[in-house]
């Protein structure tokens, strides 16, 4: 069995699955119960930002001083945890993006990689997002909003999560970072890690065109052109599939 090579990091929302209305009502019922006010949340872009960065962001425009916004955020996600297990469900809206469930089987499957996560999402969120669509297990290390509110450092904290449990030294150059908005390509080239740009969220093509990824698809369900364009040859012998 060849040692893995490449650390595939995928971003959640946009990418893998649309949430739907949940997260946010979820989000919103968490700022009004722990703030008094939900702000401008209602006119605020979440994407590609990490869940403590959306709460600061909004909060600061809402005339609370830092100090008291970060005091108490495990309880307002605490709280918003608690409605998104709630409300999730219920969401019919939230569903898988076409392709996804086959590109993360096929990937799981090849020995050459391991499969990870770099998420603005909290950890538990991510979980719950994923074990609905019985994905979470397919991602042995991840990087999460909870770990730190600024995305740029997630991948690197992918990265080390990785050498720990593989006992490979991955460094940035050995990751791909797949996400949907600007935020995902900024922060693979803070890792120094390969860009993967995917049109399936919030953000427009010409937009994530302008981030100059390493590679621009419209859709997950161009995996087969996807896997050789980040070094993944679909050679059935190098793969591992004899
Ligand atoms: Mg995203």
């Amino acid at each position: 069995m060849p040692s893995p090579s490449r650390l595939i990091l995928f971003d959640i929302d946009g990418t893998l699955l649309t949430a739907g209305g949940a997260p946010r009502r979820a989000f919103r019922n968490a700022l009004i119960a722990h703030f008094g006010t939900n702000g401008d949340e209602a006119r605020t872009d979440f994407s590609g930002k990490t869940d403590p960065q959306i709460v600061y962001e909004i909060m600061r425009r809402a005339g609370f001083d830092d100090e008291r916004i970060g005091t108490g955020m495990a309880e307002l996600f605490e709280h918003y945890l608690v409605g998104l297990e709630r409300e999730l469900p219920q969401d019919a809206s939230h569903r898988l993006h076409p392709g996804a469930a086959e590109i993360v089987e096929i990937l799981a499957s090849d020995s050459r990689v391991v499969l990870g996560l770099v998420t603005g999402n909290v950890e538990r969120g991510a979980r719950l997002k994923l074990e609905r669509f019985d994905l979470w297990r397919r991602f042995p290390v991840g990087a999460f909003g909870s770990d730190d509110p600024d995305r740029d450092r997630l991948p690197q904290i992918a990265i080390d999560r990785a050498r720990r449990l593989t006992g490979r030294p991955f460094t940035g150059a050995d990751a791909v970072v797949i996400g949907d908005s600007p935020a995902d390509v900024r922060c693979a080239r803070a890792a120094g890690a390969m860009a993967v740009a995917v049109a399936s969220g919030l953000p427009t093509r010409a937009e994530l065109a302008a981030c100059e990824p390493d590679v621009l698809i419209d859709s997950l369900e161009e995996w087969p052109d996807l896997l050789p364009a980040i070094g993944l040859s679909p050679d059935p012998a190098l793969a591992g599939y004899s």
